[in-house]
């Protein structure tokens, strides 16, 4: 699985899938809906994926 723990002030929403891909995806609307920010390049999505994903064992 990997876990997605939200940096952005405040906020610590996590979310958890075992597909990366789909991780990201919600990460993104995450951003749209939470953080209003409506276009989440790669670049943005890179960096968070290299500061906010980690894998977590499979429960
Ligand atoms: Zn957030």
């Amino acid at each position: 699985m990997h876990e997605f723990t939200c940096g952005h002030q405040e906020c610590g929403s996590q979310f958890t899938s075992s597909d990366k891909d789909v991780l990201m995806r919600q990460v993104a609307d995450h951003l749209k809906e939470a953080h209003n920010v409506q276009t989440a390049t790669q670049t943005l999505l890179g960096y968070l994926e290299t500061m906010c994903v980690k894998s977590v064992p499979n429960r």
